[in-house]
């Protein structure tokens, strides 16, 4: 052991963070002083926050906050122990039948986070001698699952259902007796377009291949009742394995997967994520559970109206396409000059972080503007002028 930070454990990583300083990849982490909402203070500065994913503003709800707090009273904070032994409390069931209702699917099951539902869910599904067919923009937590599964790999570019179509058919030709998996999301994360969701559901049917959805940054956001993409479109009753999230729309923190009933069960004895880690706390779950009503409900309605009016109204002042999501990325290109864009944004008091390599491909950086349901059209204005001052 050396607390001086001359061992050689830390030469090594001091070199690396000089690598990666020298590349414009350096990352740094920044608290806010409050409360993450539109107007946010960081180190003693208030700014416009354009880049929450908490897109109907549930995150600092007086129902959202009263939903926790009694159940923290009737059920208390730790679980103590993962699912299976003594960590599952009537709130997490609770949970897990209200994401069933509210995805209109015979069951489902909730994780602690969606990076653990795809890294329990994916390797349960299929291993050595399966296909898993991935979207090249698939979020990290999709990717590494995948590779944890030891399933072969295939990607198909963005979007690309012939690329897709392909894959399929080479996988049913050179591996018949495999299972095949598409993995996509329905909103992309860093793009903010949409998945051709009706021709991927004809395609995976065709061959024979299961479709996993990832509905991240769709729940609340899109369908009736804010149920996603997949029910926007029509198909959601053929999509086996849906996955969503609860701390982006839904304000709160944890995942899910819906599907089928022998899907939960199978999950709840296969899902090692899900299996060897600590349930989540019981206030975290009715806070979940409490923001799902509040999504299906007339509120919720109105609450995604205003969330269309602002993306509408952000793109009527700016040179754009009309918004797919809550996500509108510009893209910049190159890392530096991105990082640069949107430290003259934080000069003039907007949060809109610039989005670079790895979590996008190198060359590809961008800055990545969210809106939600609670800014307010003078924020959105400020917004449109600082950016085309910043651009030029
Ligand atoms: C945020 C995100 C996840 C991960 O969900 P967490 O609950 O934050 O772990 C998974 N998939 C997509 C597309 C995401 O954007």
């Amino acid at each position: 052991m050396n607390p001086r930070g001359d061992s050689s454990l830390d030469k090594f990583l001091l070199s690396g963070l000089e690598d990666i300083e020298s590349r414009g990849l350096m990352r740094k982490l920044s608290a806010l002083d409050g409360p993450q909402q539109t107007r946010v203070t960081r180190n003693g500065r208030e700014l416009w926050n354009f880049t929450s994913n908490d897109y109907l503003g549930l995150a600092t709800q007086t129902a959202m906050k009263a939903a926790d707090k009694a159940e923290c009273e009737r059920s208390g904070f730790g679980t103590g122990a993962s699912r299976l032994i003594c960590g599952t409390l009537a709130a997490h069931e609770e949970l897990d039948s209200t994401i069933a209702e509210f995805k209109q699917t015979p069951a489902a099951l909730s994780f602690s986070s969606g990076y653990a539902a795809a890294m329990g869910t994916i390797p349960a599904l299929c291993g050595a001698g399966d296909v898993i067919i991935l979207d090249k923009l698939s979020h990290a937590c999709l990717v590494d699952a995948a590779r944890l599964s030891g399933a072969v790999l295939r990607v198909f570019p963005h979007n690309d259902l012939c690329k897709l179509e392909s894959h399929l058919k080479w996988a049913r030709a050179k591996h018949p007796g495999a299972k095949i998996l598409v993995v996509a999301e329905s909103i992309y994360s860093m793009d903010g377009d949409r998945a051709p969701l009706r021709e991927m559901v004809e395609l995976k049917e065709r061959h024979g291949a299961w479709l996993f959805l990832d509905e991240a940054h769709a729940v609340g956001v899109i369908g009736q009742q804010g149920r996603g993409l997949a029910d926007e479109v029509g198909v959601a009753a053929r999509v086996e394995i849906q996955m969503g999230t609860l701390g982006k729309a839904m304000g709160s923190h944890g995942a899910y997967i819906a599907g089928s009933r022998a899907l939960r069960n199978y999950l709840i004895n296969r899902a090692r994520s899900f299996i060897f880690s600590t349930s989540p706390p019981a206030p975290v779950a009715a806070a979940s559970r409490k923001a799902i009503e509040i999504v299906a409900s007339p509120e919720g309605e109105s609450l995604r109206a205003r969330l269309w009016k602002n993306l509408q109204h952000l793109q009527s002042l700016l040179p754009i396409n009309a918004p797919a999501s809550a996500i509108l990325p510009v893209l910049i290109g190159n890392e530096t000059a991105a990082v640069e864009t949107s430290a003259r944004l934080l000069e003039k008091g907007f949060l809109v972080p610039a989005i670079r390599f790895p979590t996008v491909a190198k060359g590809s950086a961008r800055l990545r503007i969210t809106l939600t349901s609670a800014h307010t059209a003078s924020g959105i204005e400020s917004l449109a002028e600082a950016l085309q001052e910043c651009a030029a």
